[in-house]
């Protein structure tokens, strides 16, 4: 026998943050209501149907962590833990034609030992012997800041922080500006200085916490839709959750005493004792400019957070490229990542051998026209294999999406927002929330799991439990 939690929640915006959110509100047994605005669920994290091919294509390669505890706490939830493929540190940079920058460690090495040593050539790269000193400093002063990461930094981009601690250029430009890239999705000189130090700080803290597969990479071995949204919708519906899609939230009801109620754009009402927004920046603020959230000065930050855009395009070959990881970072060409979608997925299709060539913070290429971006593409992409060459490329499919992910800008730690609202009973979501992490899946869930402590913290004292059988 066991007391059983029972209120009823709106939980608005179904990409990760309102999914784990929804999902996890379901599990301690309150009654709960899914409002999408757009007419399918995912959010950032979906997957489509691209004519000619089998099975679904997602909106661009999503690479997880070992650290990523809230995300694989959500895909345990659901039950699709089965469907992650665990790989070694993903930082394989690809100089040129048969040249990889990556270190097996001998397998007879303890493992912990192994991921330290295939890690150690970021430490100590291959650039000219009399900048190694300052690239050791370099990494020293890195990590020192990580250990405690201080206000200050917030006020400086990466890009003027390398400067002023030295960092050497050929450093820079082989290792750590890409490195930079890839946690942040935004460019050095645009991107805050604290969100770099305190990635760094949540990464290495789970793994002093004694997660040793923390800098491991996860790849999806099914399509998002497989991985995250379709079995949330499966566990929803058999806990008697209602989802509603193609209508979002247009306005809130508050009394004096709180939130009473939510109003959809097509005008319904629906009554319920707390709501979670779990929607991005941009479309909060809407719901700032159109309804009642704008008369509360709290939410106005929210209103400078800017989006930063990846830009992918899937290119199905008849044979497979000489790659020796699943993803390899290309150095001095448009491209910076090539993925190989069907060897993580484990099967090559009729389509042929598919590959995602991406873009991160793709200011320059985002609004390429599709022929134009494709084309570069496969430039890049002969350039470092050239087997290219005698293959055919059978089809391609380009994605930019403008809205990625948030750019954390200098003076980013102020504009996020507690999943706590002044509000009685309205509550936040979404990876731009506090969770002092970089635009990730594992932010987007991490604040689901402070979203949903916060509004089970408000209902213990409000909504009488019942006791179940
Ligand atoms: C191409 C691409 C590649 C990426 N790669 C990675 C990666 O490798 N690793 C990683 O960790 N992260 C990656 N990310 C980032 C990650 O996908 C996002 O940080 C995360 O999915 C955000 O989830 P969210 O729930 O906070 O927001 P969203 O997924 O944006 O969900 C918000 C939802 O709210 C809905 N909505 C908006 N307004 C309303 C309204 N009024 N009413 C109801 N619903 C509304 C939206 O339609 C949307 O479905 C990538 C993102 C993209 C686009």
């Amino acid at each position: 026998m066991g007391q059983q939690e029972s209120a009823h929640i709106l939980v608005a915006g179904a990409g990760l943050a309102g999914l784990a959110t929804a999902v996890w509100l379901a599990e301690a047994g309150h009654r709960v209501t899914l409002v999408e605005k757009r007419g399918r669920l995912g959010g950032r994290t979906i997957s489509f149907e691209v004519s000619g091919i089998e099975g679904r294509v997602d909106n661009g390669q999503h690479l997880f962590a070992g650290c990523y505890d809230a995300l694989l706490r959500y895909v345990d939830t659901i039950g699709t833990r089965d469907e992650l493929l665990w790989d070694t540190p993903p930082f394989a940079i690809k100089t040129g034609p048969g040249e990889l920058l990556t270190l097996r460690a001998p397998s007879w090495l303890p493992s912990a030992l192994r991921r330290a040593v295939g890690l150690s050539w970021m430490v100590w790269p291959p650039i000219p012997l009399r900048e190694r000193p300052a690239a050791l400093r370099t990494w020293a002063r890195i990590l020192r800041a990580s250990r405690r990461p201080t206000p200050e930094l917030d006020g400086l981009t990466v890009d003027r922080w390398f400067k002023q601690i030295g960092a050497p250029e050929s450093l820079r430009a082989l290792v750590l500006d890409q490195f930079v890239i890839g946690l942040l999705n935004e460019r050095t000189e645009r991107v805050s200085a604290s969100m770099f130090v305190q990635t760094l700080h949540w990464i290495g803290n789970r793994a002093l916490a004694g997660n040793t597969r923390a800098g491991d990479a996860v790849w999806p071995r099914v399509s998002l839709h497989e991985l995250f949204v379709a079995p949330a919708e499966r566990y929803l519906k058999e806990r008697g959750g209602e989802i509603f899609v193609g209508s979002g939230v247009g306005d809130i009801e508050i009394t004096d005493d709180g939130l009473t109620g939510v109003r959809l754009s097509d005008g319904r009402v629906i009554e319920v004792d707390a709501a979670v927004l779990a929607l991005p920046p941009w479309s909060l603020t809407t719901l700032l400019d159109r309804g009642r959230l704008g008369q509360y000065d709290h939410f106005t930050p929210a209103r400078k957070i800017e989006p930063a855009p990846i830009s992918s395009v899937y290119v199905w070959l008849d044979r497979p490229l000489r790659m020796r990881r699943l993803a390899e970072n290309l150095r001095d060409t448009t491209i910076e990542w090539v993925f190989d979608t069907t060897g993580m997925h484990g099967e090559k299709t009729e389509a042929g051998h598919c590959y995602s060539l991406a873009v991160s913070a793709s200011w320059d290429v985002v609004h390429l026209p599709n022929a134009e971006f494709t084309a570069a593409a496969l430039e890049s992409l002969a350039k470092h294999y050239p087997e290219v060459a005698e293959a055919e490329v059978l089809r391609t499919h380009v994605i930019h999406q403008p809205q990625a992910t948030f750019s954390a800008q200098p003076g980013f730690d102020d504009l996020r927002l507690p999943q706590r609202t002044p509000i009685e009973g309205l509550f936040l979501a979404g990876d731009w929330t506090d969770t002092g992490m970089p635009s990730t899946m594992e932010a987007a869930v991490e604040s689901a799991v402070r979203a949903v402590d916060a509004v089970r913290e408000y209902l213990r004292d409000r909504v009488p439990t019942r006791t179940a059988d």
